[in-house]
């Protein structure tokens, strides 16, 4: 069926978020610079250029193996908070997801796994201004699209818009969480870097399986 996300589909995502990363390197550390230590473009793009340059080197069989290589990657060459959050993310969904291509809502299920692996590891909440501003109104804005028997394509669209709207509104936000809260009141005013980031990675769902 055309809405099954493969190996080759998950692939697909995985390069193009990368790219994106590379394509807004620039932009994730200047957030950052505001209101962290000016690293999350270069830990992203370390991260995900590693990836994508594992995937090459040793092309993985099944959704999950692909999944769980992306999040180890992660783990192993990124330090910092992002690298470890977006490792636990990639390393949850691979978890929820068997050697089959995923169908929508399984794919939306191990899009959820992560979130709660980002939860799980990082102790946020939305509010907190972190990655999980983006993350949680996306996965919700997911799974309601699929229950309303949207295709796919739409779906991950509402995911992204979602993304994008709770990335903004980051920005008045007091950091309660991560190297932003050490910054108390004065991190108000700036839009959270991994916010930013995950916003991409939703972008890059639609780009790499919107169409199917
Ligand atoms: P570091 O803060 O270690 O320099 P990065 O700059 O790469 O790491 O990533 C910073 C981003 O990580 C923040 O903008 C925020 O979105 C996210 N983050 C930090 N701590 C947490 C947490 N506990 N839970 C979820 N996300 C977090
Ligand atoms: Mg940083």
């Amino acid at each position: 069926m055309a809405d099954q996300l493969d190996v080759a589909a998950l692939g697909a995502w995985v390069q193009e978020f990368a790219r994106s990363v590379a394509e807004h390197k620039d932009e994730l550390t200047t957030l950052d610079s505001a209101i962290g230590d000016a690293d999350h473009g270069a830990n992203m793009d370390r991260g995900m250029s590693a990836a994508v340059a594992a995937l090459a080197e040793k092309p993985p069989v099944d959704p999950a193996a692909l999944l769980k290589q992306v999040g180890m990657t992660l783990v192993s060459k990124v330090g910092g908070a992002s690298g470890p959050l977006y490792g636990t993310f990639f390393l949850r969904m691979a978890g929820a997801l068997g050697p089959d291509p995923a169908d929508p809502e399984t794919f939306a299920r191990a899009v959820r796994a992560g979130l709660e692996g980002v939860v799980a590891r990082g102790k946020a909440e939305p509010g907190d201004k972190t990655m999980l501003d983006a993350l949680v109104p996306a996965c919700d804005a997911l799974d309601a699209a699929l229950a309303d028997g949207r295709p796919l394509g739409d779906a991950l669209q509402a995911a992204a818009e979602a993304a994008r709207t709770g990335r903004d509104a980051t920005t008045p936000l007091v950091a309660r969480k991560g190297r932003a809260s050490y910054l108390g009141e004065r991190s108000a005013g700036h839009q959270d870097p991994g916010a930013t980031s995950t916003a991409l990675l939703f972008d890059a769902a639609v780009t790499a399986l919107g169409g199917r």
